[in-house]
């Protein structure tokens, strides 16, 4: 029998991956080759480019000869430029190849164990994923030959896992997911049998392996330099990855003993020191000691945690349960941190280790098969094309159907039929239309999936071939449609931005803008380009959010000049597994410009993190400064977030590391934008009373000019104005103080334009700087036309020239468009 659903669900970990199947209303593991429910994510290519995944890749990584023929955590990197090179192989690889490489084994599981080719399956991502990343699992489960893949959200499948046959009450959950490398927490509401994400937080670089780096950087290493001949040893030192990598097996191993035992030694670790010589690592390694440099990495996540709660105004009592997902969850000392500290009774009743894959498949039983994984009717047979939800709370669900013919023949006098095969109810015939359309209700049991037998006579009662013949339903938990994560919008010029999609909206989502070139872009000039940078995140300044992509459009692609002020409009459209596209179509040009957000965009640059990073640091310092005199409590505690606890050590270890390893420059490209924010906040609390002694000037000044020149419209928009600086300084907002600030100066150069006085003012500033003028032929026939007209009192001749002077001064562009991301756009 056909399948109708997907019924397969994947966890591709960054550490493990797992695949499970719905079979009616349980979930089974599908075991792989070493007859284990998990596979490591992990490759090995050998020297003829044969791959190798799970265990026995993973076990590679302990063999000197084999270090640059395996990798592992390459989820990590998903949705970066970042290549892997195999050198035995000589291939390079890119992350979403060794997703692929891991997602072909698990097809292969399901061959050997079921019997089945696997052509469609759910997959999930971390909460926390963004959209290059979510484009990236998406490619690599196309090139594993998935021919339909629709992603979800961990915590998502791990709620269902929990949930599906739950009954039907109220209820929040928390699933904390705490992985090998990335930390999710997301708060689910179950209510009128719908499962909804109610918020969510994660961090994509928060997992066991930090856990395991931390015993390695504060406990194990310093220890080894001491006791052995390994005078360099340390985590950016590419000279010891061999080694690192066989202390790190050994720690890890040791930290998964460690949940059971008091005190472990290092496992079988052998490394050869500076001199060449081999030698065996003896470290003996205490569970005070371990909980000692984990519970700092724990409570990091329970910061997140109760962050996520806040935002929703959620007190712990609130919450029914925390449901436990990853391999550290695993451990007591690991539960006990949670338990005392969340202050919510934990539930670990279906394995962390693949809850998240049972849910998939929970998932996948929800989603009907598609396209190209839908068999075809082939000459002679009928194909029905079936509109319902195969899992809802509704005993009696709706279908709507059209059958067509493969042959083209007619439909005209059909029935179809209905029979659960398993109470044998019967839908009775329902007469087709003319078009092969029909709507009915089923009849479903509780408990069990329903399959239906699906029957179709001819208008002599002759029983016809329908592909498919069958479809299935379960009453059980349904979930509503996926939010989106976070906000997305589009940076402008200004460095504002202008906002597309909300975080929390519902999934597929499309917005079209009208918005404006701040710049004129010159047919044929690749140097011309127009930037669309796409933005994902909740800040008001364009480039203290994270740039997802951009839509480009080069001189060398329009067919004609586009002058600065052109429109632009600009559509997003985000599918329900969080693949973004945009569109530019340019009006004057009739033509429209496309891009599928890249997911492979570059690498943050170390050097220009580390300037960055400096220059952060020196505004810190100055703040500080500042802060003391001004004995300002507030800025004081948001300088004291930055300073504090270990995020400057952190970062500035993340950065030495940055040029060697990928990941360190990912986590520092992170937190460097963290602390941006952080000090941004410090900035605008200090500034704030310069910042609103400015406001009010600036619209006295405009008052001022208003009273001698102004007229009835212009008093108006004042008067506007200032309702809106009043309300805005009353909710203490520092960006959209500045931009009233720039619309108070607008609005008065408004009014000094009517002035003829002005003008002339203008000419002569510009007659005064005439040597800097760009060409100074057309300057000089320009300025004397202007002293011309003003003898003949003629201001809108010396407007004209002004103006024409003005495309003289050489433009700072360069420095206009340094912000927000160089867009090109504004509103
Ligand atoms: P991912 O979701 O990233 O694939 P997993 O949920 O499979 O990760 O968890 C992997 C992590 O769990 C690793 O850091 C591993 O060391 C840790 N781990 C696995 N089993 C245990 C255990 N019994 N005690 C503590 N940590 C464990
Ligand atoms: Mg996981």
């Amino acid at each position: 029998m056909t399948r109708t659903t997907i019924d397969f669900g994947i966890d591709l970990g960054t550490t493990n991956s797992a695949i499970a199947v719905l079979r009616g209303t349980v979930t089974d593991i599908v075991k792989n080759n070493e007859d284990q429910d998990i596979t490591p994510s992990a490759v090995y290519l050998d020297k003829r480019g044969q791959s190798q995944t799970g265990v026995r890749a993973k076990n590679r990584l302990l063999d000197e000869k084999a270090e640059d023929d395996v990798y592992v955590e390459f989820k990590r990197r998903m949705g970066t430029a970042h290549e892997y090179r195999f050198k035995c192989a000589g291939r390079m690889m890119k992350p979403e190849d060794l997703s692929a490489e891991i997602l072909k084994e698990l097809r292969g599981n399901v061959q050997q164990r079921l019997g089945e080719d696997l052509q469609s399956a759910v997959i999930t991502v971390p909460a926390a994923f963004e959209q290059k990343q979510c484009a990236a699992s998406k490619l690599a489960a196309e090139q594993a030959g998935l021919l339909q893949c629709p992603l979800v959200q961990e915590p998502v499948a791990a709620a269902l896992a929990y949930g599906f046959q739950a009954e039907l009450t109220k209820a929040y959950w928390l699933i904390y997911d705490f992985g090998g490398g990335t930390f999710d927490a997301a708060v689910m509401k179950a209510e009128d049998g719908i499962i909804t994400v109610v918020n969510h937080g994660g961090d994509n670089y928060l997992g066991g392996s930090d856990i395991d780096w931390a015993i390695m950087e504060q406990i194990v290493l310093p220890e080894l330099q001491c006791n052995y001949n390994l005078p360099d040893l340390s985590r950016d030192n590419k000279k010891w990855r061999t080694a690192l990598a066989r202390i790190k097996w050994a720690v890890e191993v040791a930290k998964i003993q460690l949940s059971r035992r008091e005190a472990v030694y290092l496992e079988d670790c052998r490394i050869k020191d500076a001199d060449g010589e081999e030698i065996e690592l003896d470290f003996k390694l205490t569970r005070d000691v371990l909980i000692r440099v984990a519970e700092p990495i724990i409570v990091r996540s329970i910061d997140i945690c109760s962050r996520v709660l806040k935002e929703k105004s959620l007190s712990p009592a609130a919450i029914e349960r925390v449901i436990l997902v990853g391999g550290p969850t695993l451990a007591n000392y690991f539960r006990d941190i949670l338990s005392s500290r969340l202050g919510i009774p934990l539930d670990f009743s279906v394995d962390p280790m693949t809850v998240v894959a049972r849910g998939a498949a929970v998932f996948a039983g929800t989603q009907r098969r598609e396209g190209a994984s839908v068999p075809n009717a082939t000459a002679g047979q009928y194909q029905i094309d079936l509109k319902y939800k195969p899992v809802g709370a509704d005993e009696d669900p709706t279908i709507r159907g059209t059958v067509s013919s493969a042959s083209e023949d007619s439909v005209a006098g059909f029935t179809i039929e209905f029979v659960n095969e398993h109470t044998h109810w019967r839908s009775g015939k329902i007469s087709l239309k003319e078009n092969g359309g029909f709507k009915t209700n089923l009849l479903a049991e509780k408990g069990c999936k329903n399959t239906f037998a699906i029957k179709l006579l001819d208008g002599t009662g002759r029983s016809q071939a329908i592909v498919p013949d069958n479809l299935s339903y379960t009453i059980g938990l349904a979930i509503s449609e996926q939010p989106i994560i976070h906000s997305i919008a589009v940076a402008l010029a200004n460095n504002e931005t202008e906002v597309f999609f909300k975080k929390g909206e519902p999934l597929p989502a499309k917005a079209k803008r009208i918005m404006r070139s701040s710049h004129a872009v010159k047919k044929g000039s690749g140097e011309h380009i127009l930037n669309v940078p796409v933005v994902e995140g909740e800040v008001e300044l364009a480039d203290r959010n994270r740039l997802v992509g951009k839509l480009i459009i080069s001189g060398t692609q329009v067919r004609r000049d586009v002058p600065a002020g052109s429109e632009v409009e600009v559509t997003l459209h985000m599918d329900a597994s969080r693949i973004l596209t945009a569109k530019a179509y340019i009006p004057i040009l009739d033509e429209e410009f496309e891009a599928k957000i890249d997911p492979n965009t570059a690498s943050p640059d170390p050097i220009n993190m580390q300037r960055e990073y400096e220059a952060e640091i020196e505004r810190l310092e100055g703040l500080r400064e500042t802060a003391d005199q001004a004995e300002d409590g507030k800025a004081t505690e948001a300088l004291d977030e930055v300073d504090g606890g270990n995020t400057i050590e952190a970062i500035e270890s993340l950065l030495r590391t940055a040029g060697a390893d990928p990941d360190a420059a990912h986590m520092a490209e992170k937190q460097l934008l963290d602390i941006k924010i952080r000090l941004d906040r410090a900035e605008n609390a200090l500034r704030w009373p310069a910042l609103v002694a400015e406001a009010i000037q600036k619209l006295e000044e405009l008052d001022k000019l208003n009273d001698e020149h102004g007229t009835p419209e212009s008093k108006l928009k004042a008067d506007s104005l200032r309702v809106q600086v009043e309300e805005i300084i009353e909710q203490k907002r520092a960006e959209p103080l500045r931009r009233k600030i720039e619309q108070a100066m607008d609005a008065s150069r408004q009014i000094l334009f009517e002035q003829d006085g002005f003008w002339l003012g203008f000419f002569n500033h510009l007659q005064e700087i005439r040597e800097a003028l760009n060409d100074q032929v057309t300057a000089d026939r320009l300025i004397n036309q202007g002293s011309q007209f003003i003898e003949r009192g003629n201001i809108q001749g010396l407007r004209n020239v002004v103006g024409q002077l003005l495309s003289l001064v050489p433009q700072e562009e360069a420095e206009a468009i340094q912000r927000g991301y160089q867009s090109g756009l504004l509103k």
